[in-house]
């Protein structure tokens, strides 16, 4: 039986001496997806368990960007209060990331390197026009945008960047699946925007589930943004938000109830941005 041969490098440097000397070099972190989704082990090369690497996780906030290493959990960026502060939409993915005993294995890198398009930290990556650091096949270093990242290229994924200055002060994630908990999104939305004296002002809003990777809900940032938060506002919010899922996934059979769900989980975003309960009158009188 072919079997890949197992390295555990403790630090950067065995890490990157392994990838300049291996040819054929595969990455595990937490598993999570690699080995309870019954997905194919690599049958030959290198298996480099990236969990005892030294210096590849930790979260820094620095004055110019957040920066969040490859093999964070998604535990730690649920629990750290400073990132909430600053991304509150990106604790709370974490926070409906499966269960607890995933989000302790599960990691940042794992979650854009595997790339589901039902991954609930994308998104809100993706409105933060993140940035990866990688370490390439050789040994050496590049740094693309997010939306550059080929799943199958090779690359680690050492560190990812926030920029502080493409953050809006508020920020929200909702999500919808077959169940209420411990579920696989359906469809999932991130939120960023201005928002004070209960007007919007600039207004941006990914969906993801609705194709490879997050869409852009273009029709329903523009309805938004500058309006009050008030009932006619909300309910042209809600019309928009259904065009941009028609517009997303034209033809396929899911677009006639994610059209539909689109709304309450809209509103339940809404409610989360806003500080608002999702029971508030308000949201009665637009649905
Ligand atoms: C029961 C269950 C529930 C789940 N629920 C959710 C959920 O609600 N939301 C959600 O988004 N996900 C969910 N997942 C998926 C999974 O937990 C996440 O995608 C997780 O973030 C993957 O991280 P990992 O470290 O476990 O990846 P691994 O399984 O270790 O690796 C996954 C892939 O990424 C590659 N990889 C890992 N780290 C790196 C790196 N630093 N650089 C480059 N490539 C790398 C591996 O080679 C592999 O191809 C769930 C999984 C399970 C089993």
């Amino acid at each position: 039986m072919n079997a890949p041969v197992v390295a555990r490098p403790s630090d950067l440097q065995a890490l990157k001496a392994l990838m300049a000397e291996r040819s054929s070099v595969h990455f595990v972190a937490g598993g999570t997806d690699l080995l309870l989704s019954g997905r194919q082990l690599p049958s030959t090369g290198t298996l480099v368990d990236l969990s005892g690497v030294d210096g590849l996780s930790g979260i820094d906030l620095r004055e110019t960007d957040i920066r969040i290493g490859g093999t964070t959990t998604v535990a730690a960026i649920e629990m750290h209060t400073g990132l909430a502060m600053l991304l509150l939409a990106l604790t709370q993915a974490a926070a409906e990331c499966g269960s607890v005993q995933i989000r302790n294995r599960a990691t940042l890198g794992g979650n854009i390197a595997n790339a589901a398009p039902a991954a609930d930290l994308i998104p809100v990556l993706a409105l933060s026009k993140a940035r990866l650091k990688l370490l390439l096949p050789g040994g050496a270093s590049d740094e693309i945008a997010l939306e550059d990242f080929q799943r199958v290229s090779g690359a680690l994924i050492a560190e990812v960047m926030l920029p502080r200055q493409e953050l809006l002060p508020h920020s929200a994630f909702a999500k919808l699946g077959s169940r209420g908990d411990l579920t696989i999104a359906r469809i999932n939305m991130a939120a960023m925007a201005e928002f004070s004296d209960n007007r919007f002002g600039l207004v941006r809003l990914a969906a993801g589930a609705l194709g490879p990777r997050p869409i852009r809900l273009v029709r329903a940032e523009r309805v938004l943004r500058d309006q009050r938060l008030a009932p006619t506002p909300l309910h042209l919010f809600l019309e928009a938000l259904s065009v941009d899922v028609d517009a997303a996934i034209p033809g396929r059979v899911s677009r006639l109830w994610k059209r539909r769900a689109v709304r309450g989980l809209g509103l339940n975003l809404i409610a989360r941005l806003c500080g608002l309960s999702q029971r508030d009158p308000l949201f009665d009188e637009v649905l």
